[in-house]
Formats: C-alpha cells, sequence, structure tokens
C-alpha cells in the first residue's frame, strides 16, 4: 500500500532527504538523535522486515530525484509552507480557513469514493485538496474565487494535468461549462466551504440540475445537521427538505478547529450526500419550500394564500394529501410536502 503510494506520488526521496521533513526528534539517554517516521522509512522497515531491503533500493534510485531546486513533495503541500513561501494572508472574509490536517484529507478523499471520476471542488484554496484529489479523479474542475491564490495554485497543481482551474464565484459561475469541461459525464462534488456562504453554494448544488451523484461536504457542523433533521427540529428547513429529497446523507467525521489553519471558532463535520434515484417533481418541491417556508411562524395555509395560491386550491390539496393546513412547514415530513408539492402544482 505505502509502495503504491509512492511510486504513484509526486514525492521526491532525495530532497525528503534532504530536507528532512517526517523526521522527529528523538533524545535517548540524553543524546539528540533524528529518527525518521515518514512513509519512507515506514515503507523500507515493512521492506526489511519482510527481507526484501533490495525493493526499497530499487525504489530509492528510481525515484532519484531530477528536478532543479524544489519538489513539489508532498511535505510542502503544507498549508503553513505554502502560505509563508507565497506571503499569503487568509482573507477572513472569503472563509479562508485552510485544511491542515493531512490525515482528516487522506479519510475525506478516500470517503469521497472519486477514482476515475469526474469531479468538481469549490474552493481550491492552496491546493492541498485539490491535489490529492487530481491523483484519483479522472478530472478535477476547481472553482476559487480569489485570483490572489493563483500563483500558489500553480505552484501546488504543478504536473496535475488532469486539473481545471476555474477563478470566479461559484454563485455565479456557468454550471453548463463546468458540465462540459467534465465532459458531460456524472459529477461528484467534493469541497471544504467557506462558511460564510455555505447555504446558498449548498442549494446552488442542489438545484443546479447537474447529474450530481454524490457531495462530499466539509462544513461547520451545525450547517451539517440540516441533512439530517427531522421535522419539528430547528435545522429543519428548505434546504433540509430539499437535500434529503434527493440525497441520503452519511456522516464521515467530525474536525476539531485544530484541523484548519487559521482555526475557526467552530467544529466541523465531513457529510456525504449520496444520490437518491428516480425521485419525481424535485422542483415543484423547491417551488412548494420557497412558499411554506417563506415566514416560518406562519401556518401553511397562510403561506400558501401569501404566495398567491387561492384559499380554496391550497385547502383541497392539503385535504388530499393529509397535511393539516394550520401546521407549520417545519412540522411536515420530506414526503407529505412533496406530496402536496404535486397535488398544487399539477
Ligand atoms: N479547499 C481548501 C482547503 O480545504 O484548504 C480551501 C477551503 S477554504 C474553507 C474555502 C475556499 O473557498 C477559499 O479558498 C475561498 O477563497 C474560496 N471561496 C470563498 N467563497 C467562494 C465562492 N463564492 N466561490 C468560489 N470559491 C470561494
Amino acid at each position: 500500500e505505502i509502495a503504491q503510494c509512492l511510486v504513484g506520488s509526486e514525492m521526491c526521496i532525495r530532497d525528503r532527504l534532504r530536507h528532512r521533513p517526517g523526521y522527529r526528534r528523538v533524545s535517548p539517554r540524553g543524546k539528540r538523535h533524528e529518527k525518521p517516521c515518514g512513509p519512507v522509512f515506514q515503507y523500507r522497515r515493512r521492506m526489511q522486515t519482510l527481507g526484501e531491503k533490495t525493493k526499497f533500493q530499487d525504489l530509492y534510485s528510481e525515484k532519484q530525484c531530477s528536478c532543479s531546486e524544489e519538489p513539489i513533495g508532498m511535505d510542502k503541500l503544507n498549508t503553513k509552507y505554502l502560505m509563508n513561501r507565497f506571503d499569503l494572508k487568509p482573507n477572513k472574509a472569503l472563509g479562508q480557513n485552510f485544511i491542515d490536517d493531512r490525515g482528516a484529507l487522506e479519510s475525506i478523499v478516500d470517503g469521497a469514493d472519486i477514482d476515475g471520476k469526474g469531479v468538481l471542488e469549490i474552493g481550491a484554496g492552496l491546493g492541498t485538496m485539490t491535489r490529492m484529489l487530481s491523483k484519483r479523479a479522472r478530472h478535477v474542475v476547481s472553482v476559487e474565487i480569489d485570483r490572489g491564490l493563483e500563483q500558489v495554485l500553480s505552484f501546488a497543481l504543478e504536473g496535475c494535468d488532469n486539473v481545471t482551474m476555474l477563478f470566479s464565484d461559484f454563485l455565479k459561475c456557468d454550471l453548463s461549462l463546468i458540465h462540459e469541461m467534465l465532459k458531460g459525464e456524472t459529477i461528484d462534488v467534493v469541497a471544504n466551504l467557506p462558511y460564510y456562504v455555505t447555504t446558498p453554494i449548498c442549494m446552488r448544488l442542489l438545484k443546479s440540475g447537474l447529474p450530481i451523484e454524490s457531495m462530499t461536504l466539509m462544513l461547520q457542523s451545525e450547517a451539517a445537521a440540516r441533512f439530517f433533521a427531522q421535522p419539528s427540529c430547528r435545522a429543519y428547513g428548505p434546504l433540509a427538505v430539499i437535500s434529503q429529497y434527493q440525497y441520503t446523507a452519511s456522516k464521515l467525521i467530525d474536525l476539531p478547529p485544530e484541523s484548519y489553519y487559521p482555526m475557526p471558532e467552530v467544529e466541523s463535520t465531513v457529510v456525504k450526500l449520496t444520490r437518491i434515484h428516480g425521485r419525481e417533481g424535485f422542483n415543484k418541491l423547491c417551488r412548494l419550500c420557497a412558499l411554506v417556508f417563506a415566514n416560518r411562524r406562519k401556518t401553511i395555509q397562510n403561506n400558501l394564500i401569501s404566495g398567491g395560491i387561492p384559499r380554496e386550491e391550497a385547502l383541497a390539496a392539503c385535504a388530499q394529501c393529509g397535511v393539516p393546513p394550520s401546521a407549520r412547514a417545519e412540522a411536515i415530513a420530506v414526503d407529505s410536502l412533496a406530496a402536496l408539492a404535486a397535488a398544487l402544482f399539477d
């Protein structure tokens, strides 16, 4: 497993040794020594245990560095290193909390299950996740709003020929262009979402009409709760209804603030949404949600009437679907709301 990771990776072993990343300092009997702990050495140890030392040597000589000064090694895909090198300051207004936890990144990319697929990433940031995605996906289109990250991204994504960067606001960009770039096939979304704009981005994805098979989203735990929320919960609203109608949600991992740089003030959760096929009437449900959640304190009946639906029609549709017109939308299950939408907007 480790051999595969090395051979297929961009890691430059010679430089890894020279720069000594992945070393930790140990001090046996008062003397300071350096003890390797990176994957290269785990691999060597494993090979030695198996009595196959030569395999490591073959791998080592095969991977002699042909690059000039600083290769883009995995160790270089380190948030603080990249920020220092390119003299970057995270832009809080753009929700720039960069992931700084390699283990978490690996779990997210593994959980996203994107091998050979067309991937859409929102917010490339410093490119650490983008680079990992490019190793597994067939093609990655990454949309990033901040042009100030262009330089660091061209460094971090050097050699990633299957990545297309799109510098644009995801909320305004042309989605059909993204679909075209991904060669018209199904799309899997992977994103560490900027917190300030999580809901509009999720809504745009859900309503996009793109053939999105799955969405692996890193977001504030409170926002993640909406994908699981049941009627009468605080988190139950249009996003919960619309997402649960089309996708089943599962939680991959929780991430503490320490997994990011700079640290956000909140906990994060990685959620994977997987498409439920064969659901009709999605647009009608969106239309209904816009009406019945327009004023959360009002009853369904009053919201429908305020939205221009004649009283008799509203009452008849509610009766047909067994939805109490005097209830609030937040108390009604997704399937009942879908039935109401179908009855109203036939
Ligand atoms: N993917 C990177 C990571 O995991 O470290 C960065 C994640 S950071 C939380 C969110 C990124 O989204 C930032 O790079 C930010 O500039 C970008 N961003 C913010 N608003 C955006 C928008 N409307 N459209 C596209 N990208 C946006």
